[in-house]
């Protein structure tokens, strides 16, 4: 099927709090619907795209930064929420989130003072969180308009998205060629699939930073959010949150969720990573199997809504970030305003700046190599 029909944008934008589009034109291909979000301030048209589950549940992307506008799945009585911070203007995404639903790269979290050498080469990235680089740099793949385009997958309603990034963009060598396949699944997972090539050896590790929280976003902080990360071991980090270089035994540390453990039960203790981290803010090293292999990394309930999230993942690491830094000064969707630790994320990657430690997994692309990564957010409820 699909249907082209064009109607006014008042009627549409009126509800979205968009302001300056003539005219919307809407079109659905499978079970996604198209239609145009905004303008960014260069001029370039972004796209919304609502997929919906046979289940009903629903996610809105767009196709500026890949971002996650909203994800809305049932409690245990099949009451849906949108269970993803953001914000309603997409001038708001460009200027003033904190990454809120978007993919992060070319290299996701920390290199130590932007700084890395490959092939005896030593590259300079932009220095954007204190000494060090952070999440691909001034303008990560967060901040850019992809190509994407509806698709029917197999197992649900999905959007095919795709970004050229350019040899020396960021200061990062070689083109990138980047794309991504999200899907709704009818078992009501948010999936994504990556995969990248490049035209020179060059360093790669892209992840997703939706904020969550499982009663609904702006429904008060996480804290009371149980949550169980199967990892034996952890990333110290220092004072900057660059990791020391140890893989750390969790065991007899507030970093240990091998068991389901609520986020706020330790959080404040008197302990130097917490600290360092104003709070969870590190990488845990997934119990795997093989490298590669697709594992149940992350399980988190919420309590009075009975909601729960699994993430599972292809990527050896991945970061608990409770939402530290949020301290109020931003207003959300609705004019619901996120305090401290109102969201957190989770978000597979290899270890943050692995280019600069041998001894955690490579995330060297080399050209004629393909990078593969999948994720997968499952959404189902406990009594
Ligand atoms: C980082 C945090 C940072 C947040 C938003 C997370 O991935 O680990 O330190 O504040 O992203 O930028």
């Amino acid at each position: 099927m699909n249907v082209k029909q064009t109607v006014l944008a008042g009627m549409l934008a009126a509800g979205l709090g968009l302001a300056g589009c003539d005219v919307i034109t809407s079109s659905q291909k499978g079970g996604a619907v198209e239609r145009l979000f905004g303008t960014t301030s260069d001029g370039q048209a972004v796209k919304l795209f609502t997929l919906k589950n046979k289940n009903g549940a629903e996610l809105q992307v767009i196709n500026f930064g890949a971002i996650v506008l909203s994800l809305k799945v049932p409690d245990r009585n099949g009451q849906l929420a949108d269970v993803t911070l953001g914000c309603d203007q997409l001038s708001d995404y460009e200027s003033k989130t904190p990454y809120f639903g978007a993919v992060v790269g070319r290299y996701g979290n920390r290199i130590a003072k932007g700084q890395f050498t490959l092939e005896g080469q030593t590259y300079t990235l932009a220095t954007n969180n204190g000494p060090n680089a952070l999440h691909g740099g001034l303008k990560g793949f967060d901040k850019v308009v992809w190509q994407a385009q509806a698709v029917q997958a197999s197992d649900g309603p999905a959007v095919e998205f795709s970004y050229l990034s350019k040899d020396g963009e960021e200061g990062y060598p070689g083109s990138l060629a980047v794309k991504m396949v999200y899907t709704l699944t009818d078992k009501n997972e948010f999936k994504i699939q990556y995969t990248a090539t490049t035209d020179k050896p060059t360093v790669v590790n892209i992840t997703h930073h939706s904020y969550f929280n499982l009663a609904g976003a702006g429904e008060g902080d996480i804290l009371g959010h149980e949550i169980m990360i199967n990892a034996d071991r952890f990333t110290p980090v220092d004072a900057t949150l660059i990791p020391t270089g140890e893989l750390k035994p969790v065991q007899g540390t507030p970093m240990d969720f091998t068991k389901p453990m609520a986020i706020g039960a330790r959080v404040n203790q008197d302990d130097e990573q917490l600290k360092f981290g104003g709070g969870y803010d590190h990488n845990w090293v997934i119990n795997q199997k093989e490298a590669g292999e697709l594992t149940a990394a992350v399980r988190v309930v919420e309590p009075k809504s009975g909601r729960v999230l699994e993430v599972l993942t292809t990527e050896p690491g991945v970061q608990f970030y409770c939402g530290n830094f949020l301290d109020g000064t931003l207003t959300g969707k609705g004019g619901k305003v996120y305090k401290h630790r109102y969201g957190f994320c989770l978000e597979p990657q290899h270890f943050p700046d692995t280019p600069n430690h041998t001894n955690f997994p490579s995330c060297v692309l080399q050209p004629g190599q393909t990078y593969t990564q999948t994720t997968i957010y499952r959404f189902s409820t406990v009594k």
